[in-house]
């Protein structure tokens, strides 16, 4: 099925609340994830159906073990769905092989992890150009490109630091300059702030703000409903099912 006609086909399954915007720019349907854990069967994700927009400003929300780590990794293609579809940016990727989806993750993702995953070896600059390496850009203009986005976090007078000599928040301003350094259709944050003191939390949440504020498409999964009030569409997951979803009204 081409993309219209898939989207489509996902719509009648979903209620209005999926269209505030017409641009979708990924589509699930009657997705699942089963987990083999010894002889039990865990299915952490069941009969997901769900559109996202450009420009959607999403939170996950849920209890612990509820699927949202999982939801998130299908949608930055770390995992490939038990069974149903998932189309990302137009195309089909629910049966793309590792390599296949790991170019796609490169050229569409930009990933942040509660847990910074910086290189310890490598510098501020280093750190945020790894990316740019991947996707083959020229070193000067990945240097350059580097350097913008690291002011773009604020950290434009730290770039030949390491990042044991970083505070936790530091670390994470250095993640989200990396995760938009392959300018991402997507940007996917496990807990942002779930190892950050709330001082350092309330900088990260303001930098994410702003992305969504200049356009991007910004995805957080959050156990935390005060962080997720930053977001202007709730989804909630319950046993690994949509349970509810929710659009705050604008201000
Ligand atoms: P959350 O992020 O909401 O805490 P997860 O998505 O991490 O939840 O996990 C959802 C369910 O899937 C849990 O029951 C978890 O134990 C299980 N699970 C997650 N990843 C794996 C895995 N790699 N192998 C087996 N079970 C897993
Ligand atoms: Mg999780």
């Amino acid at each position: 099925m081409v993309w219209a006609e898939e989207v489509a086909a996902v719509k009648d399954n979903l209620q209005a609340i999926d269209f505030k915007s017409d641009k979708p720019i990924l589509a699930m349907k009657n997705l699942c994830k089963n987990y083999q854990l010894g002889t039990v069967e865990v299915q952490a994700l069941r009969n997901i159906n769900l559109i996202i927009n450009e420009g959607d400003d999403v939170a996950i929300v849920g209890p612990s073990g509820s699927g949202k780590s999982t939801l998130l990794n299908m949608i930055g293609c770390l995992d490939r769905p038990s069974s149903g579809k998932y189309h990302l940016g137009g195309q089909d990727v629910s049966k793309l092989d590792d390599d296949n989806l790991s170019l796609i993750r490169g050229a569409r993702i930009g990933f942040v992890f509660q847990s910074f995953n910086l290189i310890s070896q490598l510098n501020i600059i280093e750190n945020i150009e790894i990316p740019m390496y991947y996707q083959g850009l020229s070193e000067h203009n990945s240097l350059e490109r580097a350097r913008e986005l690291a002011a773009l976090v604020g950290l434009g007078d730290r770039t030949k630091h390491r990042p044991s000599e970083l505070s936790g928040g530091q670390q994470q301003r250095v993640a989200i300059a990396r995760a938009l350094s392959n300018d991402p259709l997507i940007v996917l944050a496990d807990e942002p702030t779930g190892n950050l003191d709330s001082e350092s939390g309330a900088d990260i949440l303001k930098i994410l703000d702003k992305l969504h504020q200049e356009g991007k498409t910004l995805i957080t999964v959050t156990h935390d409903d005060n962080i997720a009030a930053h977001s202007e569409r709730i989804i909630r997951l319950f046993d690994g099912e949509i349970e509810k979803q929710e659009y705050k009204q604008s201000n």
